[in-house]
């Protein structure tokens, strides 16, 4: 009585559409290397903005006392204080908090989302208790991470370049990010000086690295996504003056911009359409978590209106947009049950529908052709970003590097993840792939930031 799997041209078309074999992943890999080297050339000479980050010094593990960190950049904003110890002591304590962004602080003014989080940071300094010690006379210092794509102008200041990942805050145009953050504060009376502004990529970058020297990049899949890398200043024209003929700092590619040649679908199209960001920030909305769900819901819409995926009628809910969320895909793909129960009672609760077990068998096939071009797709940029490394390194891909990975999406999602590693695989072949590790360093970019703010602290 079943129908079989294939049994929808819409689902058909959409998988050769998403496909990703080697040749696709070759060209995303060497396309965005070139692309990586046009935006450190000049810029604006490519859709990588390749920002510097005025992160010249890495953590070295000497850090010594008491700082805080802020970090601002999807559904959460987190605040940490850490007690740093220097070499022997290394990370003696810390305490963080994490508070969820009001749905509406996404699309109010600056001074409203940044009164929100001062006054998040108000409280979590309040409960400071006597574990930590500011040195006398020292005002304390918080490391900003801020996980948008910013024009830096120095290691604690920065203009927005444009607002991601479903943000449309106004009255920022033009205005210093570190600025907002400090007038919001003073409106609290808050006296905290801000000494690093990072991205959450250089900050998990900066985190790892204080634990392991041979992490070389640092990549976010959450909401949005980003990768980081340590740079060559010599390798940087566009870096002028003369700091740029020695040294290393930290590059944020930016890399959900990148565009050229991703494997696309109608349904993708018309999300990008329909988003507050048209034609921008392709590959993030391929590869990050805000979009897979939204991207499935337009499949399973066009299932349902054509091929009669859930029998006459069209439900309601499925005609919203971003009714149905990434963990949901998450959750069916976990789904290993002969009558695919998990998968019925989300497509139920989510949409208010009752499914056969051929339409829940389609489902999970959608889940995983988004799961899979996903997750090869952001192991091609991996491999783009370790190529980039290479073109001014002695040693080639003999040696070991560590590509450090933050955000729930890779956290979470079992099979992107391993889709993500069988890209970078079959991009670089079993032996060189074996010097590459990737590494999951859980909310590694507070510690990153408060290590960046000790690192460019006004005391030392
Ligand atoms: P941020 O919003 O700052 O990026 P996270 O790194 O925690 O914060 O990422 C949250 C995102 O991770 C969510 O928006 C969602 O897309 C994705 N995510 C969270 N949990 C899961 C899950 N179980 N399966 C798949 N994706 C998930």
């Amino acid at each position: 009585r079943s129908k079989p799997v294939s049994v929808s041209p819409i689902l058909t078309k959409f998988q050769k559409d998403c496909d990703t074999p080697l040749p696709v992943l070759r060209h995303v890999a060497d396309s965005m290397a070139n692309d990586m080297r046009a935006g450190l050339a000049v810029d604006g000479g490519s859709d990588l903005k390749m920002i510097l980050s005025y992160v010249d010094t890495l953590p070295s593990g000497n850090e010594k006392g008491f700082f805080y960190a802020l970090d601002l950049g999807g559904t959460n904003f987190r605040v940490l204080r850490v007690q740093l110890g220097g070499k022997e002591e290394r990370v003696i304590s810390t305490e963080f908090e994490q508070v969820s962004i009001p749905q509406h602080l996404m699309f109010a003014t600056s001074q409203e989302l940044f009164d929100f989080i001062a006054s998040g940071l108000e409280k979590f300094l309040e409960s400071e208790g006597d574990k930590f010690h500011l040195c006398p006379g020292r005002k304390r210092e918080i490391g900003f991470t801020f996980s948008f794509p910013v024009k830096q102008t120095s290691i604690d200041s920065g203009i927005l370049i444009k607002w991601t990942k479903g943000f449309a805050v106004s009255g920022m145009d033009g205005k210093d990010v570190v600025a907002c953050l400090n007038e919001a504060m003073e409106r609290r009376g808050l006296d905290i000086r801000v000494s690093a502004l990072v991205n959450d990529a250089v900050g998990t970058l900066a985190g790892a690295r204080y634990y392991d020297d041979d992490v070389v990049a640092a990549v976010i899949l959450g909401t949005g996504t980003n990768a980081c890398y340590i740079e060559q200043k010599n390798a940087i024209p566009k870096l002028q003056g003369p700091a740029s003929s020695s040294g290393k700092t930290i590059i944020s590619t930016e890399w959900g911009a990148y565009s050229n040649g991703l494997p696309l679908s109608v349904f993708d199209r018309e999300m990008d359409a329909a988003s507050i960001n048209p034609g921008e920030q392709i590959f993030e909305k391929t590869i990050a978590g805000m979009y897979l769900g939204e991207i499935a819901r337009r499949v399973l819409l066009a299932m349902a209106e054509f091929s009669q995926l859930f029998g006459k009628s069209i439900p309601e809910k499925l005609l919203k947009h971003f009714t149905l969320s990434t963990p949901d895909l998450c959750a069916m793909q976990q789904d290993d049950s002969n009558d695919l129960q998990a998968v019925g009672s989300i497509l139920y609760n989510v949409f208010g529908v009752e499914s056969d077990l051929s339409a829940r068998k389609m489902v999970v096939e959608v889940c995983d052709t988004l799961s899979k071009r996903g997750g090869r797709l952001a192991g091609a940029g991996i491999v783009a970003v370790l190529r980039k490394i290479e073109d001014f390194e002695d040693v080639k891909f003999g040696k070991r590097r560590v590509v450090a990975m933050d955000g729930g999406l890779y956290e979470n999602y079992p099979q992107y993840r391993r889709y993500l590693e069988e890209g970078v695989r079959e991009l670089l072949g079993t032996q060189l792939a074996n010097n590459v590790s990737i590494a999951h360093t859980k909310d590694g970019s507070g510690i990153g930031a408060a290590l960046l703010a000790a690192s460019n602290s006004i005391y030392t």
